[in-house]
């Protein structure tokens, strides 16, 4: 049996085709591939303005940049990769973590409650964990309540719909990220995304994309203008022809994602075994999470993981609370009250899923989990 991962990339003749006719034409970076990629992730999400960016991390640090001043507070999740909070910091903003709610997502009910409790709290970064969709009507009201800016962090979630609302959409949101790091949903190798409605914005981001830099039909041929301190986070034409053929299959990347959640869903059924959610058509299931209540059987975590890897099978886990990093204990975050989090960190584990896993894998997958938890 060949190693299965937890997650990784599909990547077909048409890709390696779309990145060797790029490489054969005039432009390698910054031609038309960048525009076509945006505006081809534009009408997919629905969102107005796309920029695509160098990864998702850059896309996180750019949407900071024009949400974000100096010293505002930041209502975040514990539950994320570090890239989320980091954003934060590189601006000089204050992340306030939260707890999650049962479905591994921002507890929005928190969030409320210190909205209350101190109306200068800024933002919300919310993200979008595993796939599944942050709940659209409570981040409308509290928008609309509480005035705040909302940044969706949907790097899980390309091609996830709540209620016909499209992940990236940004129609409850002042901007959305992606990311196209070969784990996710579709990859550029690596590469990112922000997504708004908003022109002033749109025009903000493209400026810091490019150093700050501004160039104006008014201006002399030879001019541009540098207007703010801008940064160097350009996707190439190489990368969004991958871009461009990939999406362009993810509704089928997003099927078979599906179909085999639905195959863990159903082999989970009433066993010690606990799917994080089950299939309500929400979540496009960039992570099958589950949680196994580990006090309860003669085997720990860790020797799950090293005997499941044994058998040439990756676990990982989604995700060590950001707060409690070294880095972040010495900032002197850690010791926020977050019940559901400690405990969702004691019992989750993520298992493969990713449009090549086959079902043979996947069967082997559940067999060898329930032998070994069986011990
Ligand atoms: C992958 C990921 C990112 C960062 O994306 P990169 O492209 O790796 O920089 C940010 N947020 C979340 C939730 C992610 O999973």
């Amino acid at each position: 049996m060949n190693f299965i991962p937890y997650g990784k990339q599909f990547i077909q003749q048409d890709d390696i085709d779309a990145v060797v006719e790029t490489l054969q034409s005039d432009f390698l970076t910054t031609g038309p591939k960048v525009k076509e990629f945006e505006d081809t992730l534009s009408s997919y999400c629905g969102a107005k303005y796309v920029v695509a960016v160098s990864n998702g991390t850059a896309a996180l640090h750019l949407a900071s940049l024009v949400l974000l001043n100096k010293g505002d507070k930041v209502l975040t999740t514990v539950n994320s990769f570090l890239a989320t909070s980091n954003s934060i910091l590189y601006v000089d903003a204050k992340p306030l973590f939260i707890d999650i709610a049962q479905d591994g997502n921002i507890d929005l009910d928190l969030c409320e409650e210190e909205l209350k409790k101190d109306r200068s709290i800024k933002a919300i970064y919310a993200v979008a964990f595993s796939g599944n969709m942050i709940d659209q009507e409570r981040l409308k009201y509290l928008k609309e309540t509480y005035g705040v800016v909302i940044l969706e962090d949907c790097a899980h979630a390309i091609g996830a719909e709540y209620n016909g609302i499209k992940a990236g959409s940004c129609t409850n949101s002042d901007c959305s990220i992606f990311s196209f790091h070969p784990v996710k949903h579709l990859t550029t190798a690596e590469g990112g995304a922000i997504t708004t409605n908003s022109k002033e914005i749109y025009e903000r981001l493209l400026m810091l994309r490019a150093h700050g830099m501004l160039k104006t039909p008014e201006m002399k041929p030879w001019e541009y203008e540098m207007r703010e301190l801008g940064f160097n986070y350009r996707i190439t034409d190489v990368q969004c022809a991958l871009g461009i053929s990939q999406l362009k299959k993810l509704p089928k990347f997003i099927d078979r994602r599906v179909q085999i959640a639905k195959n863990y869903d159903e082999a989970f059924k009433d066993t010690v075994v606990r799917p994080l959610y089950t299939y309500d058509g929400r979540s496009s299931y960039h992570l099958y999470v589950v949680k196994v209540d580990f006090s309860k059987l003669n085997i720990s975590k860790a020797d799950l993981f090293n005997k499941m890897r044994e058998n040439s099978i990756g676990l990982q886990l989604h995700y060590i609370p950001i707060n409690k990093q070294p880095y972040y204990r010495s900032l002197g975050y850690g010791e926020e009250h977050t019940p559901v989090m400690d405990n969702y960190y004691e019992e989750c584990f993520s298992l493969p899923i990713y449009s090549l896993l086959s079902d043979a894998e996947q069967t082997y997958v559940i067999k060898k989990l329930f032998e070994i938890l069986n011990g």
